[in-house]
């Protein structure tokens, strides 16, 4: 799914916001051809590039002056895989719905609405490009195909050591890490339910890793690090651009994920100019 394709129709998905308990409704609409990807709500709208990133706490949140929406990794995980680089997403309530917690539902309910078309110019690196601290970092290498590679390590729970990698060129998105749920360790669920957030999180959007096992069966083998994976190309997709880099990300989280999204974007308007 190297390819770019268009909207042929509009399409809907409606759920509860997993931060907000609210239920809220997402409708994609074809964009202008060549006009990248824009969100709207309340009236207010704004690109969905990493500029437009107003918070990266638990999840990726856009917003403008106004307005803002939650959540948008999993949809933008579905998009950059299926190569849907122009369109228009109107929300209503705070947040993309949470769904099962994977990018699976917005993959099944957005393929049968394609049709081809001219793909944007990949971004390419001539430089390595990075960021993180002691306990974090994202790395972006020149590379003739597009990579992830995706390294969790959560000791003395039971995730332990995980990893995930992704060829989006060879690879089935849709089987690989679109069904990866969303997780959240349980002493995390506690501290978040006393915070009032995580209001909508429930065992039918999220994976919670028990102390000696996890809440439901695992659906997909190192589930926890392709769900990473996946956050890692929803983010990306803040580019407005497929990236042709080999990307490795060490136990990140959405603060790098669109940290090193802003850094390329600088780097390369640098070089270009
Ligand atoms: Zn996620």
């Amino acid at each position: 799914m190297n390819n770019a394709n268009r909207l042929t129709q509009e399409v809907t998905f409606s759920g509860v916001g997993v931060h907000s308990g609210e239920t809220c409704q997402v409708r994609l609409r074809p964009g202008s051809p060549g006009g990248g990807c824009w969100m709207e709500r309340e009236g207010e709208r704004w690109p969905c590039l990493a500029g437009s990133v107003v918070e990266v706490e638990r999840c990726t949140v856009l917003g403008g002056e106004r307005t803002r929406v939650s959540t948008v990794e999993h949809l933008f995980s579905a998009l950059a895989a299926l190569g849907v680089y122009d369109c228009e997403i109107q929300v209503q309530g705070g947040e993309i719905p949470i769904l099962d917690g994977s990018a699976l539902p917005f993959v099944e309910g957005l393929k049968s609405c394609l049709e081809p078309t001219q793909a944007p110019e990949p971004l390419i690196l001539n430089q390595p490009i990075w960021v993180g601290n002691e306990q974090s970092q994202v790395l972006a290498l020149p590379s003739t195909i597009c990579s992830y590679q995706y390294s969790l390590y959560y000791p003395r729970t039971p995730i332990g050591y995980q990893e995930a990698s992704f060829e989006p060129l060879n690879e089935s998105f849709e089987q690989k890490l679109a069904p990866a749920r969303t997780f959240a360790l349980e002493r995390e669920v506690e501290w978040l339910r006393a915070q009032g957030l995580a209001r909508g999180g429930s065992l039918d959007n999220a994976l919670v890793v028990l102390a000696d096992g996890f809440s439901s069966p695992l659906r997909v083998e190192q589930e926890m690090a392709r769900h990473k994976c996946l956050d890692l190309v929803g983010d990306l997709y803040l580019l407005g651009r497929p990236l042709q880099a080999r990307v490795l990300a060490v136990k990140a989280g959405h603060r790098w994920h669109v940290e090193l999204a802003k850094k390329i974007l600088r780097e390369l308007a640098e070089n270009a100019g």
